[in-house]
């Protein structure tokens, strides 16, 4: 009987919660009432049944962020002098039964519920919230190696989501038993309220536009088909992946409603740093100790490689401290080609010296003229 159902129902208070009730904690109030109000742990109870059905009915509508808005709106648009829904019969009143045709704010209300067109004709067309919806995208973080991420590896994320109940497969319904199609609406998902001169579609309030009820409730998931479970998803990570990029697995997020298609898990990647190498995109970087006699006479000194071999580098005679020799090809394999090891040369300076390094170097001093530093104080000099 009640056509405007949603005006007259307070879906927060029935769920005990604000109206600014996260979803985290919706749907925390919602599966302690329905624990505690499920028919099966009461038994031969009626008011404990109604209270049941009235919870399950105020969080499908607020745990549909569409559903939710609308909700919102007629509320916050309340009922004009108490008389916004038809009178007894429906029929009855007529147009002029508290009705304002003048603001802008019946037809905002009127496309908001009815999913656009105004109040006049028939819509025969599934309601908001019938037709197939796709499930919300998840967000994951996994934590790789150096090499794993050079390489690429299967692996697996672990998250805890909602998932389709393992029990009734997202129906809803206990095993069994099937949603029965709505006797309300015929399965149409909305009612045709004939208002004298027009008429208008509105969600059917017994199936709340879903146009099927769940008689036999799902003892796991209490009629809501969904449970919350951890969940293991292999993922590919291709070569070259890098630290901080988001990798898009399709079709691995939350599963979607009344037949409409999983969302996403996006998974961030956190590539853990290496002891040698450092990465700048598809490029590895690394020092390279030389000694003083390397860089200045010049030699061939061995490179190793991340992939666990070796590559020759030529240093040239005269080479100083900081200069970076690129290796083609020895960087980080991917799908937008193999980057280079770019090998920067640092000059090691001995902590210690024995009697013929100290004579050695002394000889090199005396054999050296001047100071490195004089073109230097003479460019500082005032001219
Ligand atoms: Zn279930
Ligand atoms: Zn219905």
């Amino acid at each position: 009987m009640a056509q405007h159902d949603w005006y007259d129902k307070d879906f927060y208070q029935v769920l005990g919660v604000s109206s600014d009730v996260s979803e985290k904690d919706l749907t925390k109030a919602y599966r302690k009432l329905a624990r505690k109000y499920h028919p099966d742990a009461n038994p031969d109870d009626p008011q404990a049944e109604d209270r049941f059905k009235a919870i399950s009915e105020a969080y499908d509508v607020l745990s549909d962020t569409a559903r939710r808005k609308e909700y919102d709106e007629i509320r916050r648009l309340g009922r004009p002098g108490g008389s916004f829904r038809p009178g007894p019969g429906g029929a009855g009143s007529g147009a002029g039964g508290g009705f304002n045709f003048d603001t802008g704010d019946l037809s905002d209300l009127l496309g908001g519920i009815f999913g656009g067109g105004g109040g006049g004709g028939r819509r025969r067309g599934p309601a908001p919230g019938t037709g197939p919806r796709r499930g919300d995208d998840l967000e994951a973080e996994l934590h790789l190696s150096f090499d794993d991420a050079i390489e690429g590896v299967t692996t697996e994320v672990h998250l805890t989501s909602d998932a389709a109940c393992h029990t009734c497969h997202g129906s809803g319904a206990a095993p069994g038993t099937v949603p029965q199609t709505c006797s309300r609406c015929g399965g149409r998902g909305v009612i045709d309220d004939n208002q004298g001169f027009f008429s208008f579609s509105q969600p059917c309030d017994q199936c709340g536009g879903r146009g099927r009820v769940v008689v036999d409730p799902c003892p796991t998931c209490r009629a809501s088909g969904i449970e919350r479970k951890p969940r293991q998803v292999k993922v590919r990570i291709p070569a070259g992946v890098r630290n901080g990029q988001k990798i898009r697995l399709k079709g691995r997020g939350t599963p979607g409603r009344n037949g409409g298609p999983a969302g996403d898990l996006l998974v961030t990647v956190s590539v853990a740093s290496h002891r040698l190498y450092g990465r700048n995109g598809n490029n590895l970087t690394l020092d390279l100790p030389v000694t003083f006699a390397e860089a200045a006479l010049g030699a061939n000194v061995k490179v190793p490689t991340v992939e666990g071999s070796t590559v020759t580098l030529k240093v040239p005679a005269g080479t100083p401290s900081g200069k970076t020799f690129r290796v083609k090809g020895r960087g980080v394999p991917s799908s937008s080609g193999t980057g280079d090891l770019l090998v920067t040369v640092v000059v090691e300076v001995p902590g210690e010296l024995t009697a013929a390094q100290r004579a050695a170097i002394e000889a090199l001093a005396d054999a050296t003229p001047g100071s490195p530093r004089d073109g230097l104080l003479q460019a500082a000099r005032p001219s």
